[in-house]
């Protein structure tokens, strides 16, 4: 086990107030490590010395950002496979997909390497004589970064990768269950050439160090990917204090199955969208929303393919499904499976854990046959639980996706173009997916939700622009 997760504080790194253990869901006999954790005063020491390497970083040249970022991004890529390894061990997802996000993570901040460069502004005529009016965009400041559990190595790298290459300093805190993932990140940006203070890394509770920085008068954005319930608190506290926040929440996300559709095709995408990373995806489709005409085929389809989904460990060969990424989640997930089955859904297969070679939180991903009012297909679960809900037609189909608090993704499958772009049209959620799962999207496009799923401005892509910089109007008279 190794023991040397320090935070990370104006360039040094530094032992923390407590420790703690970081487990492998996979295999509760083998923790992944042991790590420092941060308290108000320390996560206060780690917001001043953002604050102080404020000015410099914001007036370092777009080359030397890129240069930075490139060079944090070429590492990642380069090292993808033992940072995916470290990720499946940490929180749980398959190795291919542990890979896969660390590949993502690399992608991002290459992505952004090149946005440094990209700076723009615009040149207006004045209404006056012999003046001229630019408009450019400056970084905000000091962004507080807290992170979830669930993509622990890719949501940090579309936060602190833009927050950088803007000119922005940063103070990240990844979930407490995710600290090697969070410290092998911040190692990474700690040797890319940023001065002392430009990035800190702080692990630790939410209740200390992530309410510290919400509290910080020092921290001028805030970006925060979490559950809806900590995001709405968070956002009264920050926005009381004139900070800017941008917040990406949770989701409870229909993917539709109209009559038309190539049902092998829907049924793949029923399974990715909602069982993939064992369900813990913010766009993961828990509302599978089928037209009556096709039920009966889909659901009898996805319960076998559904059965046949080999779940264990993370590092396994061959395995689909990991853990679920801790105790807690996966008792959230059982209580769930009891309030479907009490509600009077019906459980055609799986919901249970599941025995492996090593102890860990095993669950098999669980289909309901439900009622739009039941409770599992309203509030989010966050685990492997989808419930199937059948629709009259298309229309009434259309009425049940949207019938939720949350508009994080919707996703329809239909043979039909006319139907698509209705369906595209219609959907009330941030992105929209035909005929693809509704997890699973690019890195260089606007990401985000409506609703309760989202507040604030996108984040990725050049969209980032918009929380991680502020805008000046400069008139020149000559
Ligand atoms: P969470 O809200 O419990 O925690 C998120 C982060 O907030 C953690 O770092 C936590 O320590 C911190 N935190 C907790 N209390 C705080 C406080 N009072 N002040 C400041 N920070 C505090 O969420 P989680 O369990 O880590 O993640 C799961 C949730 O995240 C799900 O609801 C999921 O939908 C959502 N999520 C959303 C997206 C998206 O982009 N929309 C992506 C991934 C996950």
């Amino acid at each position: 086990m190794q023991s040397s997760f320090r935070n990370y504080i104006n360039g040094r790194w530094e032992t923390g107030v407590t420790t703690a253990i970081s487990e492998n869901p996979s295999d509760l006999g083998s923790p992944v490590g042991e790590y420092a954790r941060a308290d108000a005063a320390q996560t206060d020491a780690a917001i001043r010395a953002a604050s102080q390497a404020s000015a410099a970083w914001a007036f370092t040249t777009p080359q030397r950002r890129a240069d930075v970022l490139d060079q944090i991004g070429s590492e990642i890529l380069a090292r993808k496979d033992e940072l995916g390894d470290l990720l499946a061990r940490e929180e749980g997802k398959t190795l291919a997909e542990s890979i896969g996000e660390a590949a993502r993570a690399g992608n991002i901040f290459k992505f952004f390497a090149g946005e440094a460069l990209r700076a723009t502004g615009e040149k207006f005529a004045s209404v006056r004589p012999g003046i001229e009016v630019d408009v450019t965009r400056e970084p905000i400041g000091v962004i507080g970064i807290i992170a979830p559990w669930n993509f622990p190595l890719a949501i940090p790298a579309w936060k602190i990768a833009p927050a950088l290459a803007y000119g922005n300093t940063v103070v990240f805190k990844p979930a407490e269950l995710v600290p090697a993932c969070g410290w092998a990140l911040s190692e990474i940006i700690s040797r890319a050439g940023l001065p002392a203070g430009a990035f800190n890394l702080v692990n630790g509770s939410g209740r200390q160090v992530g309410q510290a920085i919400v509290d910080s008068p020092l921290v001028d954005g805030i970006s925060f990917t979490g559950s809806q319930a900590t995001g709405a608190q968070l956002l009264k506290t920050a926005v009381e204090r004139g900070a800017k926040v941008q917040l990406e929440m949770g989701g409870k996300n229909p993917l539709v199955v109209l009559a038309d559709a190539d049902l092998d095709q829907a049924v793949e995408c029923a399974v990715q969208g909602a069982f993939f990373s064992t369900g813990q995806r913010c766009t993961a489709s828990s509302r599978l929303i089928v037209e009556s005409t096709a039920y009966d085929a889909f659901v009898a389809k996805l319960r076998e393919r559904t059965r046949a989904l080999k779940v264990g460990h993370a590092l396994g060969r061959g395995i689909e499904i990991g853990p679920v990424a801790s105790r807690a989640q996966l008792e959230q997930n059982l209580g769930y499976i009891e309030i479907g089955r009490h509600e009077g859904a019906e459980l055609v297969v799986g919901g249970a854990t599941v025995e492996c070679a090593t102890p860990g939180h095993y669950m098999a991903p669980a289909l309901f046959l439900g009622e739009p009012q039941h409770r599992i297909a309203r509030e989010e679960i966050f685990g492997p639980v989808a419930v199937v809900i059948r629709a009259d037609d298309a229309d009434h189909a259309l009425a049940l996706a949207n019938d939720t608090p949350y508009g994080l993704c919707a996703g329809v499958c239909t043979r039909s173009l006319k139907q698509a772009t209705h369906f595209k049209r219609h959907l009330q959620a941030g992105m929209v997916m035909v005929n693809l799962p509704t997890a699973g999207v690019d890195y260089h496009v606007p990401f985000g939700g409506r609703k309760a799923s989202s507040h604030g401005p996108r984040e990725q892509g050049r969209y980032a622009a918009e929380f991680y910089t502020t805008v000046k109007t400069a008139y020149t008279h000559a």
